[in-house]
């Protein structure tokens, strides 16, 4: 498998993944390459050097964390196109999160707080907090969400 980082005429930055150089140049020829933040299919490869996956020829093992339950392991191609749509979804998902949500930056905690004590009308936010901090709202009763770091969306859609 070969992994591109790729960019769109708006500078969104994602990377994608393929089965071959061949299937690169080809999804790009037949305009299925796009950007997930954007949709632009002027998709351009940056010049750094792809990462081939090491083991190929061995059964991929995918390390869980002890607590949780649910794992996959995906083979070859298989393995390509669903990172790729699994990437898209969540980059959609995250987008259309950003547009429901008020950014609040850093008020993130103050904010959740008047809301959470209703000092503040209610609605759904987001912002940056710390570790301790999320903690210690989830403590109080509220329900922080981490998110995921999506370099793709990082200073797109506000
Ligand atoms: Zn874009």
């Amino acid at each position: 498998m070969k992994v591109y980082n790729l960019a769109c005429p708006l500078d969104h930055h994602f990377e994608g993944w393929f089965a071959s150089e061949q299937d690169a140049h080809d999804q790009q020829e037949q305009g299925l390459l796009r950007c997930p933040v954007c949709d632009s299919d002027e998709i351009t490869r940056l010049p750094s050097a792809p990462r081939i996956s090491k083991k190929m020829a061995e059964p991929p093992v995918e390390t869980v964390p002890a607590d949780t339950g649910n794992a996959m392991v995906l083979s070859g191609n298989e393995s390509a196109k669903l990172q790729a749509q699994i990437q898209a979804t969540m980059l959609k998902a995250m987008r259309d999160l950003m547009q429901k949500t008020e950014d609040v930056g850093d008020n993130f905690a103050e904010e959740a707080r008047k809301i959470h004590y209703r000092e503040a009308p209610e609605r759904s936010i987001r912002g940056q907090t710390s570790a301790d901090e999320a903690a210690e709202l989830r403590e109080e009763g509220i329900d922080v969400i981490a998110l995921p770091v999506i370099p793709a969306l990082k200073d797109t859609l506000q």
